[in-house]
């Protein structure tokens, strides 16, 4: 069974139809790129994989399954299974997905008692594991800090430590590295990367940007107004892209 498998998915706000009967699989384990231009539909794909259309008044049709999960016909319970345990999501900001007055620690602790119904202090401890993990330096003593003390790169790994807590199948990362700069970028998709090979979990990149998705996943699925235009393997498409629209996203690269 695949990990993700969209199967002509259309999601329409009011009279604007941002995602178009696009239809894609990810394998267990595997790594893929959402690449397009702004506005392309790309995140609406990655809201969707979660279930957050739901009660937004967007239009969804099509199918969507995420490890195993019909997303359409959730029950309550299976999308709060479905969002974290199975999958997580990390976006571009990490600071609007943190609290700025609570400890980066405590706010790991309790996404991670949602899920697991850990005890207080099981679930303090798996924070400190999962920070070390990203690299937190003496992530005891720094998961006490609030997210104005870290520096960008390292509230988005606080906020990749808090996707990874629960052991998901599927991280989609929304534009991860855009907000960072150049040394910081290069160390994130770094740490997707090892952290991808450690744990087996599958990947979805979400990103504007065709030289982030060379460096980090296997395949590529290069979307426009809403639709796929062409995907493979990643070197392979960047190499001889058979649609000059991917030609102009490569030439955007510095
Ligand atoms: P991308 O992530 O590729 O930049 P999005 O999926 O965010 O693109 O957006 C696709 C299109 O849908 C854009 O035109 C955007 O303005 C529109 N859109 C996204 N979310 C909403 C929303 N909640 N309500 C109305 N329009 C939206
Ligand atoms: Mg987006």
């Amino acid at each position: 069974m695949s990990l993700v498998n969209v199967t002509d998915l259309t999601v329409e706000f009011g009279s604007l139809r941002a995602v178009d009967g696009l239809s894609f699989t990810l394998e267990q384990g595997a790594a893929l790129a959402l690449v397009g231009e702004s506005g392309s539909g790309k995140s609406t794909v990655a809201s969707a994989l979660l279930g957050l259309h739901r009660g937004t008044g967007a239009r969804v049709a099509g199918t969507v399954e995420v490890a195993g999960t019909d997303v359409a016909d959730a029950s309550d319970d299976e999308l709060r299974r479905l969002r974290g345990a199975k999958a997580a999501m990390v976006f571009q900001d990490p600071l609007s997905s943190l609290d700025p007055y609570y400890a980066i620690g405590d706010q790991i602790a309790e996404v991670y008692r949602v899920h697991t119904r850990a005890s207080r202090r099981a679930a303090r401890a798996r924070a400190v594991e999962v920070l070390d993990r990203v690299g937190i330096p003496d992530a005891a003593r720094r998961s006490r800090s609030r997210p104005h003390e870290f520096s960008g790169g390292m509230r988005q790994r606080a906020l990749i430590a808090m996707a990874l807590s629960c052991e998901p199948d599927l991280l989609i990362a929304d534009e991860p590295t855009t907000a960072l700069d150049v040394t910081v970028q290069a160390q994130i998709l770094d740490l997707l990367h090892t952290l991808r090979e450690e744990t087996g979990m599958g990947l979805l990149l979400v990103t504007h940007d065709v030289g982030v998705a060379a460096e980090s996943v296997d395949d590529v699925l290069v979307m426009r107004h809403g639709r796929a235009v062409e995907r493979g393997p990643v070197a392979a498409v960047l190499a001889a892209p058979s649609e000059a629209y991917t030609r102009e996203l490569l030439d955007a690269v510095p």
